[in-house]
């Protein structure tokens, strides 16, 4: 059913309540990150620590959920361990149908649990039960016990952390459904702060879809250009694993800690050996049709006699290029049990990358030693880097505790800052210049997916710092959009605004199609208040020196247009989190 408010369950896990608030804010924040903002400035404290008990977990889901094909993320919104500010991470699987046919457009989540606890909640479920004997469990095998305690059908979504979670690493992520995650800074640690082990969303209600003609028209169309068309193909095909060929031949994949960006010798992890030789299946999350989760397999022996246990693990581009090139590991197979270990120990990949790489050359110029990293850290070597992960992932000594709050952290203590190849949080795998080194150094997120400043690098050689902010600002500002729609970003090509004005238009919320522009500037700028509001300043944002000796396609990176970006971005930020900028 349209609703013009929002239905938000409200959980305490302190004191095991929960109850149903509406509110009001459609027409001005949409829904997914700008529902999540808005229900942050309402219940979150912006001078309380990130582990505060009553700081909120946020999931928000948006007004298209449900009815068009990909509107499939569920924004995650929280306190970063990271750098103690407000953030978003962003999963799909099942997780946003879920909440969609459990009835909420979004569900907050405050207080502690006394003891370590798996909730549970629906339109007519709310349960929350004692699994202190998960504790210290992998994120995988605790998968498994919770769907076991909670059955359900395919409007079950389980979310899950792993030990680094419990252990409140700073870039812990939460594994949704097996295969997608919130994994960018740390929502794992702000579950595990809580006492939190596992959130099942259960879909235990339906929801009607729109009558007459209109709808069933635009869905089929928008379902042809989705299926049909050139536009999703590659997602499909290869995947994103087919850029790490393209961005090592471009010279902008970075490998050894960004130490080169190509490699003569990349062979065994591209796209396309991954597909030969590894693949064993696509998925999906739930309503695509489209299925760009690429499942390989890994097989451990486990007897003597040649038996052999087998698990799937799903791969990209950005976790072969964070456990792959930037370790310096060129071998399908590596990659993949590197991969499986970060999602035991339920780590965020590209984090676990960055931060490894980082100690490898720390440890190769002696700042520090193999006690403290208790292996001996070197690039190429898999297996020892499956242990360091574990180590991370469990604390096991002050070095990898330390570590576990993010590579800066690390530097700060061991010095090594100027090859620390940390963008905001530990880069994403694009050296392709300039623009995405800003973008991503002061970006809302500091994900590769906040603008596509990586594009911009590649289309434009000409110095122009006017024109490439314009474009990060303005570009920013329609992801945002499709952000609160909790549009894929993959279908950014398809949901144009007008499109998405249909859209709006066909399934009831005929008042938003008109108001895109403006809603979308509302977001962009209460996004923005709200981290600035917790601490954030743009201009005191640092690039390491090792952004500033990379070579790309175009050359050298040019130190003085990249601190004239940096300058100029910093004060459109600021501007756009302005407090006079409130609606
Ligand atoms: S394209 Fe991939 S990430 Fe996007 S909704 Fe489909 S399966 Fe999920």
């Amino acid at each position: 059913m349209i609703r013009d408010h929002f239905r938000v369950c409200l959980v305490d896990l302190s004191k095991g309540s929960m109850q149903v608030l509406e509110r009001g804010g459609r027409d001005q924040f949409c829904g997914g990150g700008g529902l999540a903002a808005m229900l942050f400035q309402e219940f979150g404290h912006v001078d309380r620590p990130w582990d505060d008990p009553d700081q909120p977990l946020i999931f928000a889901i948006g007004p298209l959920t449900g009815y068009f094909p990909l509107m499939s993320k569920t924004v995650c919104a929280f306190k970063s361990p990271y750098h103690d500010q407000y953030a978003e991470s962003h999963a799909g699987g099942r997780s946003a149908l879920s909440m969609r046919f459990g009835d909420m457009d979004a569900l907050v989540i405050r207080g502690r649990a006394n003891r370590l606890s798996a909730l549970a909640v629906g339109a007519r479920t709310f349960e929350l039960r004692d699994v202190h004997f998960l504790r210290g469990r992998d994120a995988l095998s605790c998968g498994r016990v919770i769907r076991d305690m909670f059955p359900g059908s395919g409007r079950r979504s389980m979310l899950r952390i792993g030990p680094a979670g419990e252990n409140r690493c700073s870039y812990a992520c939460i594994n949704v459904d097996t295969y997608r995650h919130f994994g960018r800074l740390g929502a794992g640690a702000v579950m595990g702060a809580k006492n939190l082990k596992a959130l099942v969303i259960l879909g235990d209600r339906g929801f009607a879809l729109p009558e007459g003609k209109a709808y069933p028209a635009l869905f089929k169309e928008v379902y042809r250009q989705l299926t049909t068309t050139a536009i999703m193909d590659k997602y499909h095909g290869l995947g994103t694993a087919g850029n790490v060929g393209a961005l090592n031949e471009l010279r902008a994949l970075p490998w050894r800690n960004l130490q080169q960006t190509h490699d003569p010798d990349a062979d065994g992890i591209t796209g396309e050996r991954m597909a030969e030789d590894r693949l064993l299946r696509n998925a999906a999350c739930a309503g695509c049709p489209v299925g760009c989760i690429h499942i390989g397999y890994v097989r451990e022996k486990f007897q003597e006699n040649y038996q052999y246990l087998y698990r799937q693990v799903a791969y990209d581009y950005e976790l072969i290029f964070a456990v792959g090139s930037m370790l310096g590991v060129k071998d399908s197979f590596d990659a993949l049990r590197l991969m499986d270990t970060v999602e035991l120990m339920g780590l965020d990949v590209m984090s676990t990358g960055g931060a490894l790489a980082w100690a490898t050359e720390a440890l190769e110029k002696g700042l520090v030693t193999e006690k403290q990293t208790l292996v001996p850290l070197a690039f190429g070597d898999a297996a020892t880097y499956m242990t360091a992960i574990e180590h991370l992932g469990r604390n096991s000594n002050e070095f990898y505790t330390l570590l576990s709050k993010g590579t800066l952290r690390a530097a700060g203590v061991f010095g090594g800052g100027d090859f620390a190849c940390v963008l905001g949080q530990e880069m994403a795998g694009y050296a392709t210049g300039e623009v995405f080194f800003t973008a991503e150094g002061l970006g809302f997120r500091h994900s590769h997916l906040d603008s596509g400043g990586y594009a911009y690098d590649q289309k434009h050689e000409e110095q122009d710092v006017e024109s490439a902010v314009d474009f990060l600002v303005e570009d920013e500002k329609s992801r945002a959009l499709l952000c609160a729609m909790v549009s894929c970003l993959f279908a950014r090509g398809v949901y144009s605004e007008d499109l998405l004005s249909e859209a709006l238009e066909s399934v009831g919320y005929g008042n938003l199609a008109g108001r895109l522009d403006s809603m979308a500037g509302n977001i962009q700028r209460l996004r923005w208040r709200t981290r600035v509001q917790t601490g954030y300043d743009a201009a005191e944002v640092h690039i390491p020196k090792r952004f500033r000796e990379v070579v790309t396609w175009k050359g050298p990176v040019d130190d003085a247009y990249m601190e004239a970006l940096r300058e100029a971005y910093a004060r459109r930020i600021m501007a756009l989190g302005a407090p006079e900028n409130a609606d």
